[in-house]
């Protein structure tokens, strides 16, 4: 399991929100929504799984991240599959 840090936008701290996923989920859940209370500044944020940093696999992850992105541009946006 990673967890996941994100920056507070108010006081530019990465952040443990206590989230915590593996890089398998977060390539599922990237694009999902996380609200927490943060822990620098007091208020609730709301960011978006992909933009966590992971300290501890931020280059495997960018290069899975980075990977999968190349993959779909690779096709239309809206697939004409009947
Ligand atoms: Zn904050």
């Amino acid at each position: 399991m990673e967890r996941l840090f994100f920056l507070c936008p108010n006081t530019r701290r990465t952040v443990d929100v206590g989230v915590e996923t593996d890089i398998d989920t977060l390539l599922r859940i990237r694009t999902n929504k996380v609200r927490a209370e943060c822990p620098a500044c007091g208020r609730v944020h709301e960011w978006t799984v992909r933009d966590a940093a992971l300290p501890q696999a931020t280059e495997f992850s960018l290069t899975l991240l980075a990977r999968d992105l190349r993959h779909r541009g690779g096709s239309t946006e809206h697939g004409k599959h009947h």
